[in-house]
């Protein structure tokens, strides 16, 4: 599809209707973290997602934008359920729920300076990742893998796993409701079933950090931030289940779309009307694989507390669970009236604003803590939601790449990587050097400019930044 980028404001460009779009494309994003390199198809990726049955007001793409299957990672758009909206499961991706949780510490940095080599040494073995490798927790079988995909991390505290704030601090109080977990065929249940509690590959990580720098005191207070704190963050999802499912779903809505009378630009773009019994079928399935995902990063929080306490004598209180590859049904105002949408947010953090039912009590005046993961060897940030996002309250949910993983791989020597991780005073533990190199700080945006852009377009403010101190890779 032919895109026409047009310059809205220095931190925005708009893409103009044309084709088959039903609605403009909405980057927001300044022009140096356009996704524009020879062959890169992620704004054209903007415009297919722009043609979805029922999609309104605009098909958005989040700063650290890049490209993806069938929508961009950094994409989000909203399908009107009573006008014939759709769900496309490339508007979730593969990765069901993939997310970030946040847990503080009462440690600072330099207390924490000292324990850290021993606190890495007992995490490392500890915390499965790399390509099938252990986990956690293994059901007793398949009624008892049941029971978690029904009832997520909620299952997990029953089971005596964590305490109950830890749910009051997650998206969904930890567990959606409307799981349909026959809907999750043999072989993601067989996949999911040795993996609960295991990070996964590269890019998924479990990072101990510091607090940097603090940009917005009452946010931070109402987080329980400050600087020097150390923290720990958890990024990851729903493994092979997740994985699985979404490639039987996506199967099954291609099968039928035809007979629907649904055409689309770009046969990743598989969907159907959410209210047809396929998208019913994907939906609950995917609530599943958010629960997994709960979960999981339940689980190695957890985990990383045990060992917390037993090197410092202090826990871990978990700050907010959110995560960024989902759809959601959700009623939001459209043309000055409530509506039943499904948003997709697909490498997009949902960024609830201040005083939304939907936020813990003592969160509420503050609005939605959004995480930013950026590198390994550079920082992440905390946002928080602001009132009047355009986006369907969203916003982005890490730096965004700018090489793929095989160039990156080609361009980054270990030796460099390793040494550029020392002089940014990073003790790192991947499962496997060649595979960190495809992470490398050089292979993705500048986290800085992505979180301000994230904010210059009214998609949520920033808090504080984070530095890593010690990193598990997958
Ligand atoms: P994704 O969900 O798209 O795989 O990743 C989200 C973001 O995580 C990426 O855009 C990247 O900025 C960030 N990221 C990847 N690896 C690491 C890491 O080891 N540490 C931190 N802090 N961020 C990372
Ligand atoms: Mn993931
Ligand atoms: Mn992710």
């Amino acid at each position: 599809m032919d895109v026409r980028l047009v310059e809205e404001t220095p931190w925005r460009y708009r893409i103009e209707r044309s084709g088959v779009m039903r609605v403009p494309g909405v980057v927001f994003a300044p022009h140096g973290l356009l996704p524009l390199d020879e062959g890169d198809r992620a704004l054209e990726q903007v415009a297919n997602v722009a043609s979805l049955p029922g999609v309104v007001r605009a098909s958005y793409a989040m700063p650290d934008i890049h490209w993806g299957y069938g929508f961009p990672i950094g994409g989000v758009a909203a399908t009107e359920v009573a006008a014939g909206g759709v769900v496309s499961p490339g508007g979730v991706g593969f990765d069901i729920s993939c997310g970030v949780r946040l847990l503080t510490s009462e440690l600072d940095r330099d207390t924490v300076r000292e324990v850290l080599p021993a606190l890495m040494d007992r995490l490392d073995p500890l915390i499965p990742r790399g390509l099938g490798r252990g986990c956690l927790w293994r059901p007793a079988g398949r009624r008892q893998l049941a029971d978690l995909l029904r009832g997520g991390a909620r299952y997990l505290v029953d089971m005596g796993h964590g305490v109950p704030r830890d749910l009051d601090r997650c998206e969904d109080g930890g567990a959606v409701d409307v799981t349909d977990v026959t809907q999750v065929g043999d072989r993601a249940l067989e996949r999911g079933a040795g993996q609960v509690g295991s990070l996964g590959s590269a890019n998924h990580f479990l990072e101990v950090q510091a607090v940097d720098r603090i940009y917005d005191e009452a946010c931070a207070r109402a987080f329980g931030l400050r600087t020097d704190q150390v923290c720990v963050m958890i990024h990851c999802g729903s493994r092979g289940l997740g994985h699985q499912i979404c490639t039987d779903h996506v199967r099954r809505m291609e099968a039928v779309m035809h007979r629907r009378g649904i055409s689309v630009p770009d046969r990743q773009l598989a969907c159907a009307p959410v209210d047809s019994p396929e998208a019913r079928d994907y939906l609950g399935a995917m609530a599943a694989a958010a629960n997994y995902a709960r979960a999981n990063r339940h689980l190695l929080a957890d985990a990383a507390r045990a060992v917390f306490r037993e090197h410092t004598g202090h826990g871990l209180d978990l700050l907010y669970d959110v995560s960024h590859n989902l759809a959601k049904l959700e009623r939001q105002e459209v043309d000055g009236e409530r509506r039943l949408l499904c948003v997709h947010r697909k490498g997009a953090t949902r960024a609830l604003p201040p005083g939304h039912p939907d936020l813990p009590a003592d969160l509420a005046g503050a609005g939605q803590p959004v995480f930013v993961p950026g590198t390994m060897g550079t920082a992440s940030y905390v946002l928080a939601g602001v009132p009047g996002n355009e986006a369907f309250d969203s916003s982005c949910h890490g730096a965004g790449r700018v090489w793929s993983r095989h160039r990156a791989q080609r361009e980054i020597d270990i030796r460099h990587l390793r040494a550029e991780l020392v002089a940014a005073g990073v003790s790192a533990r991947p499962t496997s050097w060649r595979s960190a190199t495809e992470e490398a700080p050089e292979a993705y945006k500048d986290v800085d400019a992505v979180v301000t852009a994230s904010e210059r377009n009214g998609l949520s403010r920033i808090v504080a930044r984070l530095v890593p101190l010690g990193v598990l890779k997958g």
